[in-house]
């Protein structure tokens, strides 16, 4: 008899969630992550004394009665986390060349409204229309409001419908139609692909609300870890999976690196499902099932400069920034070469040392990991391995960082002056570290032409190996929280588990 009910593998948001909610349910759990820091994107890393998130800038629905809020709840976390409410008039800023306008997204709804139409006074009405709009896309996806969800997905409504159209029929104000999708670097906005309901789903929850955690994300992660232990889950680090074994129609057992072999009953993969074939031993799984998830096109990937700022230098604001070179949002990721970068996003993270000067900020553009092809086939996760990709990987960095920063420049002329030292991150660091293929930022890119092809459901044609993660329904907090609750309702059953978050 296997000692474990439930075996995941990867300890991202949704392995974890899944660990906490099964624990809680009374399986035995146990969590296998490859690397030493658990948490997958909600890992932070220390330069110069400065804190940098790797994958959470900022999470949406966390006032009390919201969604997240809710969720955290349940899984005993809200009270314990420290958060910083962003600006009520302005957590977003959007930004174009040429325009000195910083156009802002506001929180609450009303608000956006009012803040919008401050600066497009003639679009009131629009404005109005577009949140309404959006609220009654949500409306489609109960599961983001933990309702009970019955309705098959083949029949959701809007799954079809295309972002860039939908809000091109809005307004035919051009300024405001890329205004309105200024954040969409938040899901890899791609004008010919993005469904509506990622659009709606995540700015949704934004406005709602907008926090950002105050020294990082990784508390998230700290905090869920020490939950699932107190319910006797057991988590391992430098535990990387490298065979799930089918035998006779069910996964037996998966194999470690070292060749240490662990039984377990149920098996959920939290990694991307691509990797997930490409480790499973079956022959169960068809051909075409494998092809499909191997198929499928990924989000693109990031460049991102990690900056520590001189102590005292920069002060502290409590907002983002999306600027793009051009009056067209939806096709920033297709800028390379020399025409890179088309956009920029600048995230300054909240320090507990200081309420008024920041200690670092994060400038993020797109990249396609074709850019680093030169360099695919060397691998580094280890901080003094950082340099292994040799010299010529390491100029490469340096003279696309000096190109992000001239950008920033010219919104902030003295940035120069107030950096003490930076890090960079590329597609490749995201590839090694989270496994994320292609160093696709929000895994599998979802596309209104053909939404079902995109949809991964929790269960396989393997009667004990489950999906959770990013991948399923949505990425982001809430969409791997929702998936979480997904993946665990195969097990307990959904509607129970709403119910029981509900009443958390
Ligand atoms: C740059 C960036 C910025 C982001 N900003 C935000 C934001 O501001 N707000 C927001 O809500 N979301 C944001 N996101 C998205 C969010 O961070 C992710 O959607 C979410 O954290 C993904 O969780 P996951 O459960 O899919 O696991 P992942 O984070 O993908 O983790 C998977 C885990 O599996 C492990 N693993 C992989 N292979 C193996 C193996 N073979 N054996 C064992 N372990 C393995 C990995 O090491 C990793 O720990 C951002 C993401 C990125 C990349």
């Amino acid at each position: 008899m296997s000692q474990y009910d439930i075996v995941i593998i990867g300890s991202g948001l949704g392995g974890l969630e899944s660990a906490y909610i099964l624990c809680k349910e009374g399986f035995k759990v146990l969590v296998l992550e490859k690397n030493r820091q658990l948490g997958g994107s909600l890992q932070i890393f220390v330069r110069d004394k400065a804190i940098f998130d790797t994958g959470i800038h900022y999470i949406g629905g966390l006032d009390e009665g919201q969604n997240l809020n809710q969720s955290f709840k349940y899984f005993d976390i809200m009270d314990k986390l420290h958060l910083h409410k962003m600006d009520m008039d302005g957590f977003d800023h959007i930004s174009f060349d040429g325009d000195p306008i910083e156009y802002k997204h506001a929180q609450g709804y009303d608000n956006f409204v009012e803040q919008l139409s401050q600066q497009f006074p003639k679009e009131r009405e629009v404005l109005k229309n577009y949140i309404k709009q959006i609220q009654e896309v949500c409306d489609y996806f109960p599961l983001y409001q933990l309702k009970s969800d019955d309705a098959p997905i083949l029949g959701t409504k809007y799954l079809d419908v295309n972002a860039r159209d939908f809000i091109a029929n809005i307004t035919t104000n051009t300024k405001l139609q890329n205004v309105l999708a200024g954040s969409n670097p938040l899901y890899a906005g791609d004008g010919s692909k993005t469904p509506l309901y990622v659009h709606a789903l995540v700015v949704n929850t934004y406005i709602e609300s907008s926090y950002k955690c105050v020294d990082g994300g990784a508390q998230i992660e700290r905090l869920l870890t020490k939950n699932i232990k107190a319910m006797g889950g057991e988590i391992r680090n430098y535990a990387e999976v490298t065979k799930i074994v089918e035998k006779d129609g069910i996964i037996t057992h998966v194999e470690l690196k070292d060749g240490e072999r662990i039984e377990g009953k149920n098996f959920i993969s939290n990694i991307h499902p691509a990797s997930t074939m490409n480790i499973l031993e079956s022959t169960k799984i068809k051909k075409a099932y494998s092809n499909r998830l191997q198929g499928l096109e990924n989000s693109t990937s990031a460049f991102i400069v990690d900056i520590v700022l001189k102590p005292n230098t920069f002060e502290y604001r409590n907002n983002n920034y999306y600027h793009f070179k051009r009056n067209d949002v939806w096709s920033s990721m297709n800028f390379t070469g020399n025409s890179w970068p088309d956009i920029y996003c600048m995230f300054v993270p909240k320090s507990s040392r200081s309420d008024k000067y920041a200690d670092s900020m994060t400038v993020l553009s797109y990249m396609k990991y074709d850019e680093l092809k030169e360099w695919e086939n060397t691998f580094a996760t280890i901080p003094k391995q950082r340099d292994s990709r040799g010299q010529k990987y390491e100029e490469f960095k340096i003279k696309r960082a000096e190109r992000l920063i001239d950008e920033v420049q010219k919104k902030i002329p003295n940035i120069r002056n107030v950096i003490k030292s930076y890090t960079v991150s590329t597609p490749l660091t995201y590839r090694d570290y989270i496994g994320a293929r292609d160093g696709g930022l929000y895994g599998i890119a979802k596309d209104y032409r053909d939404p079902l092809r995109t949809f991964i459901s929790p269960t396989t044609k393997i009667p004990n190996l489950f999906f959770t993660g990013q991948n399923l329904n949505m990425h982001g907090v809430l969409g791997v929280t929702v998936g979480a609750i997904r993946t665990c309702g195969v097990f307990v059953g959904q509607n129970y588990l709403i119910e029981k978050i509900n009443k958390a």
